[in-house]
């Protein structure tokens, strides 16, 4: 775990265990100098303790870059619950959570992420402040889908020489809380829809409402689209799943999509336009960041619109400099976190 945490530059990793709910939770601390660290709780099961801590790091340096390029004044962590196959009391394991976030001081402030919810963080609140995503500000999802979908238009317009998506063929993968609102977002513009989730009502949802098709979610990657949306969990794209893309370019809301940075420049050489997913899909971060900060919905809005104009703003980097989106967003990240 220390290669891991020196590798990535992981100021902190902290770990709880509570007798009494059953909690086993992990927080990592990546950075703090532009301000807290902040980031989700996912509340998931692991096949082992240590994976549950690489995710925690590898989640929380990715906030660190997505922090830093959305212009917020937060440092980036993540946490992670592990999720026991029987649990007793929820509320009970959410409640230690928050004497465990209470207890580092506002290092780091928790808010909802894959597993877990706004009552799961109302739990949270009961004991430390530093927790947002509660009923009281809502679940960001719907804003990380609002900034996905305008940089779904970036990525159409920097690749394709449009930002019309009418006609254009996109395949979404993973039919969730995001995922499903960006299908809706992008079938009210004229896209034609392929979808895919491991959950077969949210495909026959999306069949019904939004005209989509349906593919198997193994076919999906390789199945010829002019964008593709990886909008599920981490690591889809790895040099076989890269080498099969039939696609113009990948934008999506999914965290950690490339499993290792040479992915990146597999998808350049491939002429993939790739959207790094810790730029577009900001919008819930930026969300939970601004409402934790009391700031009302009209500068949130504001601050969703930036998430293109930074996409933009590296795919010009990027076709200047010959790299690839996600080696200029690193270096831009980094400059801005470390100076
Ligand atoms: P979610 O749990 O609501 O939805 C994920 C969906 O993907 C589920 O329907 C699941 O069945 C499906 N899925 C998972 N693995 C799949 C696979 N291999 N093939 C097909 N379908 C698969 O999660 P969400 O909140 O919609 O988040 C989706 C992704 O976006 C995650 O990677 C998350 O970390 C990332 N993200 C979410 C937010 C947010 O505000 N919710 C913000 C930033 C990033």
């Amino acid at each position: 775990m220390f290669a891991d945490m020196q590798c990535t530059r992981t100021e902190h990793l902290h770990l709880a265990y509570d007798q009494a709910s059953g909690l086993r939770a992990v927080v990592a601390v990546h950075n703090r100098n532009a301000g807290p660290a902040l980031g989700g709780c996912r509340y998931l099961a692991y096949p082992d303790d240590l994976s549950a801590m690489a995710d925690a790091v590898r989640l929380a340096q990715n906030m660190s870059y997505k922090a830093a390029l959305a212009g917020l004044p937060f440092g980036g962590g993540k946490a992670v619950i592990i999720r026991s196959p029987h649990v007793a009391n929820r509320a009970g394991v959410f409640e230690a959570f928050g004497r465990f976030v209470d207890s580092l001081q506002g290092a780091y402030i928790t808010a909802i992420d894959s597993g877990s919810s706004v009552a799961d963080m109302d739990c949270v609140a009961q004991h430390t402040r530093y927790v947002t995503s509660t009923s009281q500000g809502g679940d960001p999802s719907a804003h990380t889908a609002l900034g996905v979908f305008a940089g779904i238009r970036s990525t159409a317009m920097a690749r394709l020489g449009s930002d019309n998506l009418e006609g254009l063929r996109i395949g979404v993968l993973g039919l969730g809380n995001v995922g499903y609102a960006v299908a809706e977002q992008l079938h009210a513009a004229g896209a034609e829809l392929l979808v895919a989730d491991l959950d077969p009502g949210r495909v026959q949802l999306a069949i019904e409402q939004l005209n989509a098709r349906p593919v198997l979610h193994d076919a999906l990657p390789s199945t010829p689209c002019d964008i593709f949306a990886p909008c599920g969990l981490g690591a889809i794209l790895n040099s076989q799943t890269v080498s099969q893309l039939r696609c113009a370019a990948v934008a999506g809301s999914a965290n950690n999509q490339l499993s290792t940075l040479l992915v990146a420049d597999q998808l350049e050489s491939r002429g993939i336009l790739y959207a790094p997913d810790y730029v577009i899909n900001a919008g819930g971060l930026i969300h939970a960041a601004l409402t934790y900060q009391g700031v009302g919905l009209g500068a949130i809005t504001e601050h969703l619109g930036r998430i293109s104009k930074r996409l933009t703003e590296i795919y010009a980097h990027a076709q200047a400099e010959k790299r690839s989106p996600a080696r200029v967003a690193e270096t831009l990240a980094e400059r801005l976190i470390y100076g």
